[in-house]
């Protein structure tokens, strides 16, 4: 007997939905049918700058084009603000977020002039720097208004937590296979920004309370978020929230191998739709018939 699992589908609607997310809302969309759970709807729209309305209605149109409903109110993370920011506010307030104020360009040239810059999977971290400045320092720049992201301590955030390793569940694979379960490596990204400059919030932050509050219990996304697994393990373990179960998928490619972007039109739901292709063809070509 398979538990009941509840599933999103979490699209930042910064444009048009292609193959790729017709993949992913369909294979998270399965996974809650077929053991008789839920699927929801998520609008990562945090960055009002980068998201549309416009955009936001097209994804629904497409979801429902593909025949995918959702079994609560859209929810979006624009109108959820507080929630994230009490979150924030509890690990500020045990010590374990540091202001930043460095831009892109002060990290660049930090990481230019270090021998070894330390490594992520997607090229170099942060390399701390403003961990280092001093509690008077810190004061200052705030007392003159400087802009600043909110960063986490992440060696500091481990010494906190109670012995015993931080473990995930993989129930599909990471992009070297990996699968089962998995010890969680939180510094795999570094010193995480969990208040963005602009925003004051940010995607690891948001997705880890809503994943919680919404009771996803499996997510279900491509590999290219593999990684953010283990530092968000970290944040469900600091914030004491419930640890889903993972599921990641390979990511579509085009017929060069190079992963869909939003800009490639050819590829996009409402394209192929105009072109006369029926959702049953686009599951057929997704392997999923
Ligand atoms: N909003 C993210 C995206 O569109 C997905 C976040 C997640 O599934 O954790 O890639």
């Amino acid at each position: 007997m398979f538990q009941p699992e509840t599933t999103r589908f979490a699209p930042s609607p910064t444009g048009p939905l292609h193959l790729g997310h017709a993949y992913a809302a369909l294979l998270a969309h399965s996974a809650a049918r077929e053991t008789g759970g839920r699927f929801l709807v998520r609008m990562e729209d945090l960055d009002r700058g980068r998201c549309e309305a416009r955009h936001a209605v097209g994804i629904l149109e497409d979801l429902n084009w593909l025949g995918l409903h959702w079994d609560e109110p859209v929810c979006r993370q624009s109108e959820r603000f507080t929630l994230y920011s009490s979150a924030l506010e509890s690990l500020t307030r045990r010590g374990l977020v540091y202001p930043c104020f460095c831009t892109r360009g002060t990290i660049a040239r930090e990481i230019a002039g270090l021998a070894a810059a330390p490594q992520g999977p997607d090229g170099p971290l942060y390399p701390g720097t403003c961990r280092h400045l001093t509690g008077s320092e810190r004061e200052a720049r705030l007392a003159e208004g400087a802009a600043h992201a909110l960063r986490l301590d992440i060696g500091l955030a481990v010494q906190r937590l109670p012995a015993g390793a931080l473990c995930f569940e993989e129930t599909g694979q990471g992009p070297e296979g990996e699968t089962g379960l998995i010890n969680a490596q939180p510094a795999l990204l570094g010193d995480l920004v969990l208040g963005r400059k602009d925003l004051g919030v940010s995607y690891h932050l948001a997705v880890v309370v809503d994943d919680a509050d919404q009771g996803v219990s499996l997510v279900t996304r491509g590999h290219d978020l593999y990684s953010a697994a283990h530092p968000q393990r970290l944040l469900q373990a600091l914030l004491g929230l419930p640890v889903p179960r993972y599921r990641h998928h390979p990511l579509i490619r085009n017929a060069a191998g190079q992963r869909l972007a939003k800009r490639e039109h050819a590829q996009t739901l409402a394209a192929l739709r105009e072109a006369g292709m029926t959702p049953e063809q686009i599951r057929r070509q997704l392997g999923l018939g």
